[in-house]
C-alpha cells in the first residue's frame, strides 16, 4: 500500500509504504489500512503542525464510491467493507472519500500528470492486468455499477487465450505486462524472463523478442482503437510496468494505432507521468474535492 500527505495543490508532502498483510485475511487488510491512515495523520500533526482535514482512500475491485463501500476485491478477499465509515471513525470524524484504484490514479494523471489540461482522456495502466479510467471534464466516469473503463476485458481475439473473467482473447490476456512476461518466458526458453527483459531484447534487435512484442502491441492497438472509437479522447495515457519500456513501446504503438484508424481522430498517446504514486495522489485529490464540495454546498 502507498499512502501520502497531499497539499492543496496536489503536492506530495510525505509518502509512505506498507505491506497489506493480506495473507492474514481481509479483516487484517482493513485494519492495516485504518492503522496506516491514523499513523499518517499523526505524522502530519508532528511534522506539519496540523492534522489532515480530509482523507481519501483508493481500493481495487468493485467500489461503491457513493455509499463509501469497498464491495469486492478478489485479491484482498473482502466483501462489502464500509470503508468510508470505518476510516471516518478512526480519523476523528474528518470527511473521507472512497475511490477505485485505477480511476483514482486516472484522476491524478488527468489533473496533475500526463493528461493535464485534457478535457477528455483515457488512462490505461498495463500491469498484471489492464484497466482503464475514462476522464471527462475533470472527473472520472464510474459507470452505472462502478465498472466503467474495463478495457482489459475488451475481446480483441475471439479465439485467444481464456481469461479469468470467463471470456476468451481479452486484451489483458495478450498485452498486459504479465501476458508479455508469459509469452517471452515461453519464446526465450527462460522461465525467469519477464516483460522488461523482453523490451531489452527488442532494443538489441532479437527477432524472437520483436515478434512477441509486436504481437502485444498489435493487440493493444486493437483494444485502444475500440476505446477511442467509442470515447473520442484527446489524450491516451498509457502507464503501468509495460510503459516503462518508453519509446520501445510508444513508437510501435502509435504506428499500430495510426494504421488502424480510418475516420477516428488520433489522440495524443503519451506515457503516464506519476508512476505508482498516481493512486495515492488521486486519493488526496478526492479528499480535497470533498472539502470544496462541502464548502460550496
Ligand atoms: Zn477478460
Amino acid at each position: 500500500m502507498k499512502a501520502a500527505l497531499v497539499g492543496t495543490d496536489g503536492t506530495l508532502l510525505h509518502e509512505a509504504r506498507r505491506a497489506t498483510g493480506r495473507k492474514r485475511g481481509a479483516d487484517a487488510v482493513v485494519e492495516t489500512i485504518l492503522a496506516f491512515a491514523a499513523d499518517l495523520r499523526a505524522h502530519g500533526e508532528e511534522h506539519f503542525g496540523e492534522s489532515a482535514v480530509a482523507a481519501g482512500v483508493a481500493v481495487p475491485g468493485i467500489v461503491d464510491a457513493e455509499k463509501g463501500i469497498a464491495v469486492y476485491a478478489a485479491n484482498l478477499g473482502w466483501r462489502d467493507v464500509p470503508m468510508r465509515a470505518l476510516l471516518g471513525q478512526r480519523l476523528g470524524g474528518i470527511p473521507v472519500a472512497l475511490g477505485h484504484d485505477v480511476r483514482t490514479g486516472g484522476l491524478a494523471e488527468g489533473r496533475i500528470g500526463a493528461g493535464r489540461g485534457a478535457d477528455r482522456f483515457l488512462f490505461v495502466p498495463l500491469g498484471t492486468g489492464i484497466a482503464g479510467a475514462i476522464g471527462i471534464s475533470g472527473r472520472i466516469e464510474a459507470g452505472a455499477h462502478g465498472c466503467a473503463g474495463e478495457i482489459g476485458h475488451i475481446v480483441v481475439r475471439p479465439d485467444g487465450p481464456d481469461c479469468g473473467c470467463g471470456q476468451r482473447g481479452c486484451l489483458e490476456t495478450l498485452a498486459s505486462a504479465s501476458a508479455v512476461t508469459r509469452a517471452w518466458a515461453a519464446a526465450s526458453g527462460d522461465p525467469e524472463a519477464d516483460a522488461a527483459d523482453c523490451a531489452k531484447a527488442v532494443e538489441s534487435g532479437d527477432p524472437a523478442a520483436v515478434a512477441v512484442w509486436q504481437d502485444a502491441v498489435d493487440a493493444l492497438a486493437a483494444g485502444l482503437v475500440t476505446a477511442l472509437t467509442l470515447l473520442d479522447p484527446s489524450t491516451l495515457i498509457i502507464g503501468g510496468g509495460l510503459a516503462e519500456a518508453g519509446e520501445t513501446l510508444f513508437t510501435p504503438l502509435r504506428a499500430a494505432v495510426e494504421e488502424r484508424v480510418t475516420f477516428q481522430k488520433l489522440p495524443h498517446i503519451v506515457p503516464a507521468a506519476l508512476g505508482d504514486t498516481a493512486g495515492c495522489l488521486g486519493a488526496g485529490l478526492l479528499a480535497w474535492d470533498l472539502l470544496s464540495t462541502e464548502v460550496s454546498a
